[in-house]
């Protein structure tokens, strides 16, 4: 790509500041100066169609919560250790959105730290150490977690306390996928206790994210929760990328599978990009670590990310955007279905609700992953004004994560630019 003297003199100061860990997205990187709705602008004033973040996941700079913000910091933010209102209103509003059981809510500052917390109480619960996560997952940053996240790279060692079990993946395991993702666990659980290891919990991000994005069939990760739970496991729900309406149908991704969990991890999208995360759990399962040690997080359930996270609530209820998820996610699968007919590349288009992998091959009978072609997909769309990803080990899923806030004349901008980039490497 070419790159303008600015763009590279900014790369250069952010390697020389900023160190080697860190990754920019496309081979052109996006010099983004402000968000609005579902665009993001560059400096020369173009709009990108945004169609990957799901943090400013009711619209960037959505007005009802710059307000909300604005307004708590000018009066007052300190943290749970003062008695306040908000925090509790917030509470309140945000258990009543989960099944009854899951009770109680504390607050974080990251889904990183959301995991971390629900893997400490979860030990603590069960006395046990051991965890089962999918192949390919990511669950985040911190010590604990990093090593939990395989995805992060080749160098991450999983623990001798965790195993790692494949994701239902219809399309390349077939119908008996959510069976072998059981029997995974079963075998996992198994192997842990011939180790001496006590299993805690399995930790599963509901839509598997990064190992590829698998949505279907609907209770595809039951079974494999009841073994787990009759096993006296408990289930950990990441919840980080698919809660918040993202997948349509439900407010919460592990809804979509008739399952209850023990904890549930929250991030992203909850704050529309003011931090706030947190875990939701069972009172019981709460109760021995609460009463063993105290948990004090200064930024966590602070009173002006609270206020972020209330309004972020009430735009989704106030502008139906789960029912958007639902009607705009149908169309754009539907959508990106028909493309499939004319592009060979096309191996399998899935997910639920605004959530949506479209996986390519360079050859429908062998599947062979067709990786350089997505990333060249990723940026064809970049130069055309839409922004998406690419998921999964081999980077040959596109990850297509809209706005909540797209409409359908959005939807149909993404399918048009899909299906030029597409054209291109035709
Ligand atoms: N879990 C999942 C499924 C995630 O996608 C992420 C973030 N990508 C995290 C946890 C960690 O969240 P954070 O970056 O806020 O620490």
């Amino acid at each position: 790509a070419h790159l303008s003297e600015k763009e590279k003199s900014l790369i250069e100061r952010r390697e020389r500041l900023l160190g080697p860990a860190y990754r920019l997205f496309y081979e052109r990187p996006l010099h983004t100066v402000r968000g609005e709705g579902v665009w993001l602008y560059d400096e020369s004033g173009r709009a990108y169609l945004d169609a990957y973040n799901n943090v400013a996941s009711i619209g960037h700079c959505h007005p009802r919560v710059v307000q909300a913000i604005a307004e708590q910091a000018a009066v007052l933010n300190t943290h749970t250790r003062y008695l306040q209102e908000g925090i509790l209103d917030y509470a309140e509003q945000l258990l009543a959105t989960f099944p009854a059981g899951l009770e109680q809510v504390m607050f974080t500052c990251t889904g990183s730290e959301a995991n971390d917390l629900a893997l400490r109480i979860a030990r603590h619960y069960t006395g046990g150490t051991g965890m089962i996560i999918t192949r390919f997952a990511y669950h985040g940053v911190t010590g604990d977690i990093a090593e939990l996240s395989p995805s992060l790279g080749a160098s991450i060692q999983l623990p001798a306390h965790a195993r790692s079990v494949r994701a239902p993946d219809i399309y390349r395991l077939g119908p008996e996928a959510s069976k072998l993702f059981a029997d995974d666990v079963r075998a996992a659980i198994a192997d842990l206790r011939a180790h001496g290891i006590k299993p805690a919990a399995l930790l599963i991000d509901g839509i598997f994210a990064s190992d590829g994005i698998f949505a279907e069939p609907e209770g595809c990760i039951a079974e494999a929760v009841a073994i787990a739970r009759a096993e006296g496991l408990l289930y950990i729900a990441d919840e980080v990328q698919c809660g918040f309406a993202r997948t349509g149908s439900h407010m919460w991704g592990f809804q979509r599978h008739g399952v209850q969990p023990d904890l549930v991890s929250l991030g992203k999208p909850m704050g529309n990009g003011q931090p706030i995360a947190g875990v939701v759990v069972r009172p019981e399962v709460l109760e021995p670590f609460g009463r063993s040690m105290r948990y004090f997080n200064t930024f966590g359930g602070n009173p002006v990310s609270c206020a972020a996270g209330q309004a972020v609530l009430d735009v989704i209820r106030d502008e139906g955007l789960q029912q958007r998820s639902a009607q705009i996610g149908d169309y754009l699968l539907a959508g990106i279905r028909q493309l499939a007919q004319r592009h060979a590349l096309i191996g399998d288009v899935r997910g639920a609700g605004m959530f949506i992998g479209v996986e390519l091959v360079s050859d429908r009978t062998s599947k062979a992953p067709a990786a350089t072609q997505a990333k060249r997909v990723v940026n064809g769309m970049r130069e055309r004004g839409v922004l998406i990803s690419a998921a999964g080990p081999l980077e040959n899923i596109l990850k297509i994560r809209p706005l909540l806030a797209f409409e359908q004349s959005h939807a149909d901008l993404l399918i048009a630019a899909l299906d030029e980039a597409l054209q291109a490497l035709a």
